[in-house]
């Protein structure tokens, strides 16, 4: 086995000892979160929750892909989820251009050719959120009474703006 873990395998060890154990897989206050991958955010604390209060469903950009659609919908029957929070943020790299720029921007740092790779990137952020808002809000198959937002989180100032 690879020891490329082996420092993450000991922070568990410590974990352990001391760890929440949450009995249910429910989202306590009734959220689900679905915001970037980037390592900036802490979905839970720009909020005010804490571990057990939220389902987090990740994506580069914060997109509503067709899996984070599953997770929002299985977390809104099943995980007492009636409301969603859909947050991207500001120096985002799925917003700084098309997939072309990013495609670009991989092979000037390290030389890799990520050929046709879709990335789903779109420099129109605004109108992104606004449009996977909409599309979460107009889907059939989320529990009756769910609540969509579209927010933007601004990394400087660690603000949240509603935008939808
Ligand atoms: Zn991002």
């Amino acid at each position: 086995m690879t020891t490329a873990f082996g420092d993450l395998l000991l922070g568990n060890q410590r974990y352990a000892r001391s760890a929440p154990r949450p009995l249910q897989g429910i989202a306590r206050a009734g959220v689900t979160i679905v915001t970037c991958m980037d390592s900036r955010l802490d979905p839970l604390g720009m909020v005010g929750l804490r571990l057990w209060d939220a389902k987090v469903i990740r994506t580069p950009g914060g997109h509503v892909t067709a899996d984070a659609v599953v997770g929002c919908i299985l977390s809104t029957h099943l995980l007492h989820v009636h409301r969603i929070l859909v947050v991207q943020h500001t120096r985002c790299a799925m917003a700084s251009g098309d997939d072309g720029a990013l495609r670009a921007k991989v092979a000037a740092a390290t030389l890799a050719d990520l050929g046709s790779l879709t990335i789903g990137a779109d420099p129109d952020q605004r109108a992104r959120l606004q449009a996977d808002t909409t599309m979460l809000r107009d889907q059939p198959l989320l529990a009756e009474g769910v609540v969509v937002g579209g927010f933007l989180y601004d990394v400087d100032t660690a603000r949240l703006e509603q935008v939808s």
